[in-house]
């Protein structure tokens, strides 16, 4: 099933969830790269940049007061506090690309995420990526030395608590080969497209159908 340009579809708000150092990042930025009906959710935050982020690709980081403001004119799907920092899905891109039929990549925390599908259920597909080993995730987290001890230990305390949640997902990926879980992750975007529901051009167009005199 194509969808022709001219053919209306809906899009869908893909959540993809996973503790850090489990290879997250590098597996949304490829699966938006490769399709530009699908566009990844900018949040804003409080945080400071890290080395090699940039403003507008990675996040909108905003001073506290910008934030709060933000907040206050429900400029936010949802937003949260996590490692003492705020960050926020802004609202209006994402309406504005599920109003053209495309669709939003979260890159966002399993609270963030559960907070969107609960005001969007229809709309959400949860995918949760697992590391091959709570070794292997701790491993990652020294190598990009991008966290103090403290923080690593959160993450790894954290990650055991949303794991036990992972039936709570559509869709489980295991990332102990990066290639194999990116093509899982395709597939489940490209199955997704084509569920019937989301392709509310095939009621007129069945419609048409039938109407032909054969
Ligand atoms: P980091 O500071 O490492 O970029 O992100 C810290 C955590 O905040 C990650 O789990 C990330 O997924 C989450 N996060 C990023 N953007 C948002 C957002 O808009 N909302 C929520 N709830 N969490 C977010």
């Amino acid at each position: 099933m194509s969808n022709k340009p001219d053919h209306k579809t809906r899009g869908l708000l893909l959540m993809v969830v996973a503790p850090s150092g489990v290879g997250k990042t590098s597996l949304t930025r490829r699966l938006v790269a490769d399709h530009n009906d699908l566009h990844l959710s900018i949040s804003a935050t409080t945080r400071e940049p890290r080395p090699g982020e940039h403003e507008g690709r990675d996040y909108h980081f905003v001073g506290r007061p910008e934030f709060d403001s933000m907040v206050e004119a429900d400029a936010f799907l949802e937003w949260a506090e996590v490692y003492g920092n705020r960050y926020g899905s802004p609202r209006a891109p994402i309406m504005e690309a599920l109003d053209r039929g495309e669709s939003v990549l979260f890159d966002i925390d399993f609270q963030g995420a559960m907070k969107i599908c609960d005001q969007a259920a229809a709309d959400c597909v949860l995918v949760y990526i697992l590391p091959p080993s709570l070794a292997e995730m701790s491993r990652r987290l020294h190598a990009r030395s991008q966290d103090s001890e403290d923080v690593i230990y959160q993450r790894l305390a954290r990650a055991k608590e949303e794991i036990v949640a992972y039936e709570t997902f559509d869709y489980v990926i295991l990332n102990d080969d990066f290639d194999r879980a990116y093509s899982d992750l395709a597939h489940i975007y490209h199955a997704e497209r084509l569920k019937r529901a989301r392709n509310t051009w095939l009621g007129p167009f069945v419609h048409e159908l039938l109407g032909e005199d054969v």
